[in-house]
């Protein structure tokens, strides 16, 4: 592999996993807010994944043209959560977009109604954090706000640029992308994270993108999805034998980080069965403390929410 020079982004770092193929991780206080991909397959240039703003998105497009000294040809969607789509406004007309059939179908209902919610929350949110700071009890409180209200503006800054950009190309189970320098293939085993989910394996190199269906020291979020295929789901991940996972969120990582995810599903799929079969409510369920092998985990919030979803799907 020959050193290259990455593009410096405040949103996204980029590794190189192999020759021509990237990891964009998300940046701690950047706008990316998840991970994503760029391949180059020899005669085209593909992104999986476009972050949660226009903003960091363009940072992406930018990196991937860059390094590969061509447009991006084709975006694949791994599922439809903002913050793995919302970042496909900033592509050009003639890219390709690629996602389940499924997926499309949910970008459809669903974020409309989400990019309203978004452009009503921060302004709101912001306005909320500049008052706390002017009554903040001490300076490390003051700036704690105001680099809230800061960040909450970077947001609000990219309002104008949020848009549904739908997929070209839809598909019901694996799409190839053969290349002059590689061949890839789009893949999906059904819904676990949400009612479906598509990685991207590169066979060769043996990498696969995971989108949310790994998540690394975070809090993988259920309540969109169905738990018990998920499990099922990450089995079929675990049998392509990769080296390298990019998360959907979090550090890069292998097989073990797999583990701990299903770990984490079927642990607490039991807390919540137990909980259920003790009289609990899902109040009671939301209480409850994480696991302890999750400590130090992102996402925390995600916890009781899950619980409380598990809560409602162990009943049925
Ligand atoms: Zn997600």
């Amino acid at each position: 592999m020959t050193p290259k020079t990455f593009p410096q982004s405040e949103h996204i770092t980029l590794h190189e996993l192999a020759d021509g193929v990237y990891a964009a991780l998300a940046q701690e206080y950047g706008l990316g807010a998840s991970n994503s991909g760029i391949v180059d397959l020899g005669d085209r240039t593909l992104v999986f994944d476009t972050t949660l703003s226009p903003a960091s998105a363009a940072d992406l497009r930018n990196a991937a043209e860059y390094l590969t000294g061509r447009p991006v040809d084709c975006v694949l969607n791994s599922h439809w959560h903002l913050d793995h789509v919302l970042g496909n406004t900033v592509f050009a007309p003639e890219t390709e977009f690629y996602a389940t059939t499924r997926t499309s179908e949910i970008m459809v209902e669903k974020i409309p109604e989400n990019i309203l919610e978004l452009k009503k929350h921060w302004p709101e949110q912001q306005a909320e954090w500049a008052e706390k700071a002017k009554m903040a009890k001490d300076e490390a409180e003051r700036v704690d706000y105001e680099d809230g209200v800061r960040f909450a503006q970077k947001i609000i800054d990219t309002f104008l640029q949020l848009e549904l950009r739908l997929p070209d190309r839809t598909f019901t189970d694996r799409i190839e992308f053969k290349g002059t320098k590689r061949s890839v293939e789009f893949v999906t085993y059904g819904g676990g994270h949400t009612d479906s989910d598509a990685i991207l394996h590169l066979p060769a190199e043996r990498i696969v993108f995971s989108g949310d269906l790994l998540v690394i020291k975070f809090h993988p979020s259920l309540i969109d999805g169905r738990p018990r295929e998920w499990l099922d789901i990450l089995a079929k991940i675990k049998l392509l034998d990769p080296v390298q996972l990019v998360p959907g969120h979090g550090r890069l990582g292998t097989l073990v980080d797999v583990t701990s995810i299903e770990r984490y599903i079927n642990e607490i799929l039991q807390m919540a069965e137990k909980n259920w079969g003790e009289g609990g409510t899902a109040e009671s369920a939301a209480a409850l403390q994480p696991p302890t092998f999750t400590e130090g985990w992102n996402n925390i919030e995600g916890f009781a929410l899950n619980m409380k979803f598990l809560h409602e799907a162990v009943q049925h």
